[in-house]
């Protein structure tokens, strides 16, 4: 069983997160969405957590962002076991990713749907210039990181960071992470760039990025590329998080 908490009215997770659940019972998993109110504290969130990695028939436990205010992410995940942290968020989980042991680990799913679109397209990574826009535990930070192991050479910019622009346009991939809707644009850019635009944002009743679509278009060309949102990252972080529940399933099951 796939089990999801959502401690959130944010509509963006909330709509995530039924899609996850809905490709996770396509996948033919069974679901559990656990839901508390957006002013649950630490103890709370901790206790379900902490209650799902007892429970035998969960495999997977995923804690959907955002969280209350007040409550800290580092504290409450580690209520989640390493083996069922399908979205690689325990300290476990990110000291594996920190050592470049990727063997058998969980990783962050976004980061990881990430590097599955830019290998699915065929992009080079290895000796090129990628910058990531966002330095957050669960997106930023592990998406630098799994460039990095893949030979990228990669500079992180961020909300203190005081022209990011310097360092996107020198971008040969640019991951965007940052929660800004059309933070990047068209002057953010340079031709043939592949952009990978990580953001979700309700606007009316659209779905957009942190990117925006049309100025970075033009400014990339024909020889650059963007990923969609609605379509992109998101369906693939999902994909990714199914996989990653399916390989926790069958090592709890010691297959
Ligand atoms: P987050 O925790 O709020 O982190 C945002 C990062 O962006 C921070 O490092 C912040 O810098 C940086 N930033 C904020 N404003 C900036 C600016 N004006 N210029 C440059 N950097 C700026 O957000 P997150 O959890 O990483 O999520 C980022 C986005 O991805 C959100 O839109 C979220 O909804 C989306 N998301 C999508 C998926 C998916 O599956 N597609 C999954 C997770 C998240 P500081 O560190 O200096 O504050």
């Amino acid at each position: 069983m796939l089990a999801a908490v959502a401690a959130t009215e944010d509509v963006a997770a909330l709509i995530y997160t039924e899609q996850l659940l809905k490709q996770a019972a396509t996948a033919g998993f069974a679901v559990k969405k656990i839901s508390l109110p957006a002013t649950a504290d630490e103890a709370e969130i901790t206790a379900v957590l902490k209650r799902l990695s007892a429970d035998a028939d969960v495999a997977g436990i995923i804690l959907q962002s955002p969280l209350p205010d007040g409550v800290e992410r580092t504290r409450v995940v580690t209520g989640i076991v390493a083996e069922k942290d399908i979205d690689g968020i325990t300290a476990a989980s990110a000291a594996r990713l920190s050592a470049g042991d990727l063997g058998e680990a969980l990783l962050p799913a976004t980061a990881a749907a990430v590097m599955e679109l830019l290998g699915a397209h065929q992009i080079e990574v290895r000796g090129r210039r990628a910058v990531v826009v966002g330095r957050s535990a669960v997106v930023g930070r592990p998406v630098a990181q799994l460039l990095s192991l893949a030979g990228a050479q990669v500079e992180v910019v961020h909300s203190k960071t005081p022209d990011m622009g310097i360092a996107t346009r020198n971008a040969q991939i640019l991951v965007v992470a940052a929660g800004v809707r059309a933070l990047v644009r068209g002057e953010h850019v340079s031709p043939g760039c592949v952009v990978v635009d990580v953001g979700i944002h309700v606007q009316g009743d659209q779905i957009v990025g942190d990117v925006d679509e049309a100025s970075v278009r033009d400014a990339i060309g024909e020889t650059g590329a963007l990923s969609p949102v609605p379509g992109g990252v998101g369906p693939m972080t999902n994909a990714i998080l199914v996989l990653q529940a399916a390989q926790a399933a069958l090592r709890l099951a010691g297959a």
